[in-house]
């Protein structure tokens, strides 16, 4: 039994004590295990949103995160397709930043944030404090809740920058909007970062900066309280939907040193905030390790009991990586490992970022999940993107009908036939191919990886009326 069957069964005990948004799905936040996709990666691309859909149904996946970098190009489509498979899905969306400033209003760059030194490549950090920036937010995710149909919304990495402190250069917020609010707020000239002559430098200082700590987490609570209980925020804007929080966690450093660092008070949040759900991210020193072992997450266990402690009862979970970088491709085994400790550390369970980033997509055979006989048109849904020769007719064979034409849609084959009467089973048989390695992440790792198990199927001889049309 893979760790994604054994989550799937938890699930279901979990699914039966627990009431959902939308009673003809289970619960959003505790239903286990958890499919991370962003549908703008090569893997989601060039196929039907159904062929997502029953990708992550039939591997087993119970529920769906749906990471918009740009919310605005979140597809109501491809979440209908989904939750038609059973499955709720939740809006996953940045909370200190964008990945893509397309959407961003005329004037946005005076949201930035200001990092100690220079900024951070490829993500825009936008300020907690700024008060048009929460209300872009709060109205995006809202029309995005809206309009796709979300079962609920989770604010992903809120935190302000960085791991390691004010040491490091890329450490904010320090703009004039924040330097402002703490001399307005604590009487007090900000702490100084630089300098370190100055009697004001953060390690000379140790009362200054003691406040500027508390200052930075409780904007960072109240900016999300803002987004989900404040004035056109989610409980009021999109009520019934679930709200996950987030914070997040690293090895060998407490609760108390992340939230001086990162400003995430976890506790703070659960009591403030009143999240339906908590998420506690894996932070990059973690990720990042490719030795790292999988019960790490039993060093998150007082990250977990702080919000628990605050909020008793309140579902936690973990957040973890997959293979974000080449050198840390987790395995089905790592992550069953990982999902049974992460229940010792007294979380609900572990999700992954992503799907398509795991290593049995570089490593595992090609191999049937499941098939669907729709009468004139059989879909076989492998366990990925199959090389485009299966698409050749001349390599398929059936018995009690004629192979029409065969198509590849992502992970699923679509065999149309012809001539099938009615009382005569079908036996089709075809030669198997590899999977196909271009639709990767990292196209250089692994060749084409082999076809595993039957190659054929044997479809009843009445025509099944419950198919989709
Ligand atoms: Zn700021």
């Amino acid at each position: 039994m893979s760790w994604i069957s054994k989550g799937a069964a938890l699930a279901l005990m979990l699914c039966a004590c627990s009431a959902a948004a939308d009673p003809s799905r289970p619960d959003p936040v505790r239903t286990l295990p958890s499919a991370v996709i962003d549908p703008s990666f090569a893997w989601f691309a060039d196929r039907s949103d159904r062929s997502i859909a029953e990708e992550l149904r039939h591997y087993g996946y119970r529920s769906v995160r749906y990471i918009a970098t740009r919310p605005s190009g979140a597809r109501a489509e491809l979440v209908k397709a989904i939750q038609a498979e059973g499955m709720p899905v939740i809006l996953s969306v940045f909370g200190n930043g964008v990945y893509d400033t397309r959407d961003l209003p005329e004037g946005w760059q005076s949201w930035k944030m200001r990092q100690r030194e220079g900024e951070t490549a490829g993500y825009t950090y936008l300020c907690l404090n700024e008060p048009e920036y929460l209300e872009w937010t709060k109205k995006v995710l809202a029309d995005t809740v809206r309009r796709c149909g979300f079962d609920a919304v989770e604010i992903v990495e809120p935190f302000w920058p960085a791991h390691g402190g004010p040491e490091k250069d890329a450490y904010g917020c320090l703009c004039s909007r924040c330097l402002d609010r703490f001399r307005k707020e604590a009487g007090l000239e900000p702490p100084e970062f630089t300098d370190s002559g100055s009697p004001r430098y953060w390690k000379t200082d140790a009362g200054r900066y003691r406040k500027w700590v508390d200052a930075r987490a409780g904007w960072l609570t109240e900016f999300l309280n803002g987004l989900v209980n404040g004035p056109g925020g989610l409980r009021k804007a999109c009520p019934g939907v679930k709200v996950l929080t987030w914070g997040i966690a690293s090895r060998g450093v407490s609760p108390a040193l992340m939230r001086e660092w990162e400003g995430v008070d976890g506790a703070d949040i659960a009591r403030r905030v009143r999240p339906d759900g908590h998420v506690v991210q894996t932070d990059w020193p973690d990720w990042l390790d490719p030795a790292l072992p999988p019960d790490y997450v039993l060093e998150y266990a007082p990250y977990i009991r702080e919000v628990r402690r605050a909020r008793p009862g309140l579902p936690v979970l973990i957040q973890t990586d997959l293979g974000s970088d080449r050198k840390m491709l987790r395995s089905d085994e790592w992550m069953e490992a990982c999902q049974t400790a992460s229940t010792r550390a007294g979380a609900l369970g572990v999700f992954g970022y992503m799907h398509s980033l795991q290593e049995s997509i570089y490593k595992a055979p090609l191999r049937m999940l499941s098939h669907r006989d729709e009468g004139a048109a059989v879909r076989i849904i492998l366990n990925k993107w199959p090389s485009p020769d299966i698409t050749r007719n001349e390599d398929w064979l059936a018995h009690g009908a004629r192979v029409a034409s065969v198509e590849c849609d992502g992970c699923t084959v679509v065999v149309h036939l012809e001539d099938r009467r009615p009382g005569v089973p079908v036996k089709l048989s075809w030669k198997p191919v590899t999977d196909d390695p271009s639709r990767r992440w990292f196209r250089d790792i692994g060749g084409p990886c082999p076809w595993e198990g039957p190659a054929e199927l044997v479809l009843a001889g009445s025509r099944p009326s419950a198919g989709r049309p």
